[in-house]
């Protein structure tokens, strides 16, 4: 059976009743029916699960479908069944299951009623549902929040790093990774440990057009900042992110107090009072969820108009997936974050017990908030660049939504120094992080330095004209602007890119603008 053979789009109206697919599902879709190997990037929301579950319903055999939360695979096992007169349309397989509803389980996949079975990756590894499997039809493997393979992602799960073995031992049977995480790093790890780089790739945009995103200073002052905000936005519907559950209790009472309805939600409170708080923000009987990150996965309000982040976001994709909650439904969606570079030492402390290697990630992905935060060029085109995407700060959709584009700082001409920063990148050999390239632009010597000799160079010092905070904001705009390149894998080593190498030769104008200084801002007060 191939696509050309089923009018795939009869099914889709018959299962799901929609008349159209959503922006790359009938290409994956097909993609999925053709048995290959099969790699879907799409921001939350767009539409994943379709991708697979409409294949699975077709096609003969059961489909796998890995997924790390058991909650999420409950409400999606629901979702299935109510578009079926047949329960056992779909499963999940897990060891809560009592022995009479393991063996109903079994039957239905023997008997070919099953057409989804979720489970969660350590249930997969149990030896006794592998030989089960290994003996009934499979149509294929799809692994869902796939980055969480990857310790680049925001939530690597060790359990994912087995999956390849597992799927081997049932057969040649295609693979469908999906994820809404989006880094190229994240990318080749998935593809790599799940052994499917030849997969067949489709990757949405992630541009949210109708996202604002602002950044301001944090300050003592916060709490009014926030209560102003939000009393801007009467009667709608806005979600703050806390980093500690204690600063959500704070933040919600604080709201409470100044007439805005508000609930607290984190792992700390009992599940029936997170299961009321929740429905109270759906039904809309309250305003403001106060959270931590544990609020948020499968919820799917589309009305969410603002997105608070009080606390810096450990890492982008984190940011990214938490304001795009906001602005589901196409409409506006405001996302504030506040920072201040308290806020990043005391989450580097934070880091400081785990292992080395998980250290030097973290600490990598945290500067790449830092340096979000303290950019003043479109935050859209930073974001999107992170992913991986290539954006037009002028023309593309959404270009004018943030706080940098509508109240841009004064741009200068930079095209000397870029020649001068890009050489001295060459001429180091790709051997430093940008704190290196710093110091030996400015003529400031440390260990690194001292032993590779750079001060000996005669560049060393050659753009002492300008400072630090100078340097830092045109290397982001370069590496944005594709002249530099940062290796992940080396936690930051940056490298001349071909494009690098023709402005040496051929240099043009290139107009910059120095970064925001939150920290110097009028109110000296941080918030700590
Ligand atoms: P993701 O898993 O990518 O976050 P979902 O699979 O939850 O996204 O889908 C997001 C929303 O889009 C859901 O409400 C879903 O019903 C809806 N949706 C998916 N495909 C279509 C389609 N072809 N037409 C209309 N709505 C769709």
């Amino acid at each position: 059976m191939n696509s050309n053979e089923i009018d795939i789009h009869k099914e889709l109206k018959k299962y799901f009743g929609f008349s159209q697919f959503k922006g790359l599902q009938e290409q994956v879709v097909k993609s999925i029916i053709n048995r290959n190997n099969t790699f879907v990037i799409m921001p939350t929301g767009g539409g994943k699960s379709l991708c697979y579950q409409l294949p699975a319903l077709i096609k003969e055999g059961t489909a796998i479908v890995v997924s790390p939360l058991i909650a999420l695979m409950k409400n999606q096992v629901d979702a299935i069944r109510s578009l079926s007169s047949e329960n056992g349309i779909a499963h999940v397989l897990n060891s809560s299951l009592t022995k009479t509803e393991i063996a109903q389980v079994k039957k239905d996949i023997v008997s070919g009623i099953t057409k989804l079975l979720y489970v969660a990756p350590e249930s997969l590894t149990k030896e006794e549902y592998i030989q089960f499997l290994k003996s009934v039809p499979l149509s294929f493997v799809a692994i869902d929040e796939a980055h969480c393979i990857s310790e680049w992602g925001h939530d690597f799960r060790p359990e994912y790093r087995n999956l390849r073995t597992i799927i081997k031992q049932l057969g040649d049977i295609p693979v469908i990774g999906l994820t809404a995480t989006a880094t190229p790093k994240v990318q080749e790890d998935i593809l790599k440990n799940l052994d499917m780089v030849n997969a067949k790739t489709f990757k949405a945009s992630f541009n949210r057009p109708n996202l604002f995103y602002e950044v301001r200073t944090k300050t003592k002052n916060i709490e009014s900042d926030i209560i102003r905000f939000i009393k801007q936005h009467k009667g709608k519907s806005g979600i703050i992110y806390c980093l500690s559950r204690k600063k959500v209790e704070e933040i919600a009472q604080v709201l409470q107090v100044n007439g805005i309805s508000a609930v607290p939600y984190h792992a700390g409170l009992d599940a029936k009072t997170r299961a009321k708080h929740q429905d109270m923000f759906l039904m809309e009987d309250v305003d403001v969820v106060v959270a931590t990150i544990a609020f948020g996965m499968g919820i799917d309000k589309p009305d969410v108009r603002f997105v608070i982040h009080h606390d810096i976001p450990k890492s982008l994709e984190s940011y990214y997936q938490e304001t795009g909650r906001a602005g589901r439904d196409g409409g506006e969606g405001h996302c504030l974050a506040y920072y201040s570079y308290k806020d990043v030492e005391k989450l580097e402390k934070f880091m400081a017990g785990k292992p080395v290697a998980e250290q030097e990630i973290g600490f990598a992905l945290l500067q790449e908030v830092v340096a979000y935060a303290e950019t003043s060029m479109s935050r859209r085109k930073f974001l999107l660049h992170y992913f991986g995407e290539e954006f037009d700060s002028e023309t593309g959709e959404g270009a004018d939504m943030d706080d940098n584009v509508r109240n841009p700082k004064k741009k200068v001409e930079a095209k000397d120094q870029v020649v001068k920063l890009l050489k001295i990148v060459r001429d180091t050999k790709h051997l430093y992080k940008s704190k290196e390239i710093i110091f030996t632009l400015i003529g400031k010597i440390n260990a690194t330095i001292k032993a590779h000799k750079t001060d000996a160079q005669s560049f060393f010092g050659s753009g002492a004209d300008f400072d630090e905070r100078y340097w830092m904001a045109l290397i982001r705009q370069v590496l944005v602007d594709g002249y530099l390149s940062k290796d992940i894998e080396t936690y930051g080593i940056l490298k001349l890119t071909e494009k690098g190498a023709d402005f040496i030769k051929n240099p043009a104008s290139f107009m910059m603008s120095e970064d925001h200084d939150y920290n110097e801002s009028e109110d000296e007060a941080i918030v700590t």
